[in-house]
């Protein structure tokens, strides 16, 4: 499949790996919007927010877990945003589902 998240989940990409186990994969985001800014995938490819049911929510559950765990090693005690961008016109870019992880900053809200 010709997805860029499925090449960097097996090591074809090279990427700046946070955190990996059976189901997740982490690594830095290539355009940093925010001090730290991590993108979490499952390793089964879903192309997006949309494409959740449940017989794939677990990893999406578990997904949740590795975040707060990796805010926790950043150090991001002052709170953090996940977000998730959920087709074209949320800005969806990468066809595979992905949790930014930012923090180290003030954020606005709403965003865009
Ligand atoms: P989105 O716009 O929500 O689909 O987010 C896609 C994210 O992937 C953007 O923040 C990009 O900076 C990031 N990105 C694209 N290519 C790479 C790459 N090779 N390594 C790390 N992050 C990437
Ligand atoms: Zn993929």
């Amino acid at each position: 499949m010709d997805c860029l998240f499925c090449k960097i989940i097996a090591g074809e990409i090279p990427s700046s790996k946070i955190y990996e186990d059976d189901t997740v994969f982490a690594f830095n985001d290539i355009d940093p919007q925010a001090p730290v800014h991590v993108l979490i995938v499952p390793k089964v490819h879903i192309a997006s927010a949309d494409d959740i049911n449940e017989k794939n929510s677990d990893v999406i559950a578990h997904i949740f877990e590795v975040a707060a765990k990796i805010a926790k090693e950043k150090g991001l005690s002052d709170g953090y945003r996940i977000v998730n961008n959920c087709g074209d016109q949320a800005g969806q870019t990468v066809k595979h589902i992905h949790f930014h992880l930012m923090g180290g900053r003030d954020f606005t809200w709403p965003a865009g």
